[in-house]
This record gives C-alpha cells, structure tokens and sequence, in this order.
C-alpha cells in the first residue's frame, strides 16, 4: 500500500488540514513554504489522467487555497501537480501541491522556453484539440 493511502487510513500520522468522504489535505512533510499543504482523493490514482473529468479535487483545492491565503505574510500561492516520473513524481498517489508564496521567500519554479513557428503552434493545438473535444 502507497504511504498516502496509508495516511488515508491512519496507518501513519499526518497534520490534516481538511477531510472528507472523497478527499484529504495535510501538510507536505517537507514544507517547500511554510503551509505547505497536500491534497489526494482518498482513493488510490496513481496521476491526473487516471481521474474521472467529473473529479472535484479542484473544489477542495480552491477552497484550502482561500484559507491559505489569509495565513500571515501570504501574498501568493503556487498549485503544482507532479504527474510521472520525468514530471518529478516522487509519490504514486495523484497529488495537488498547494505551496503558499512569501515575500522573498526561497522558492524556485522555473519554466524552459521554446519559440516554435507558428506553423507547429498551429499543428500542435490542433492535436490536442482534436483529443480533448467531444
Ligand atoms: P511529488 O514529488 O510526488 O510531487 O511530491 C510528493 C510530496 O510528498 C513531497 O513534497 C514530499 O515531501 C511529500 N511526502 C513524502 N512522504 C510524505 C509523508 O510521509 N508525509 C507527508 N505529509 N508528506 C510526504
Ligand atoms: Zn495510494
């Protein structure tokens, strides 16, 4: 059994910060900010596409992100979501990560750029269109 289901079913302790029927959020044991917080469907996914689309992860995400907000000196938040290993997946229960943001604070999230012409901009929105339409 994965570590997250075992602290779904209270083999290992963890500091939850939200509970119920469907889902759980407690803070993240490393706290890459403080108030670092977790959030996972009590039962076992492994990533976000073993999710049903109708899934309301993202209800309990907004709300915990509203409380984390009002947390002093708060002034932004990141939502991260690792899915596979080359995505930096360390854990094999589909997880949110909701890491509040400080002034100054020591954080690192960067994104690689890549300036693709807009013959392959084209092509490329038309593949992922063409999967995610009804
Ligand atoms: P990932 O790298 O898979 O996106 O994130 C896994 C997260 O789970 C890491 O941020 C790590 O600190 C956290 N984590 C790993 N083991 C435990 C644990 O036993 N308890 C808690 N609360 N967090 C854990
Ligand atoms: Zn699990």
């Amino acid at each position: 059994m994965c570590i997250f289901c075992k602290i779904v079913n209270g083999e290992i302790p963890a500091y939850k910060v939200y509970e119920d029927s469907d889902f759980l959020a407690f803070l993240d044991i490393s706290q890459a900010t403080i108030g670092h917080v977790l959030v996972i469907p009590k039962v076992h996914r492994e990533t976000i596409v073993d999710l049903e689309e109708e899934n309301k992860i993202f209800a309990v995400v907004i709300k915990l992100a509203k409380a984390i907000k009002t947390l002093p000196q708060v002034e932004g938040i990141n939502i991260l979501s690792n899915n596979g290993p080359v995505a930096g997946q360390t854990i094999n229960h589909f997880h949110i990560h909701i890491i509040p943001r400080y002034i100054d604070d020591q954080m690192q999230i960067k994104f690689s750029e890549n300036k693709l012409s807009p013959e392959k901009l084209t092509l490329l929105s038309n593949q992922i269109k063409k999967k995610s339409s009804v």
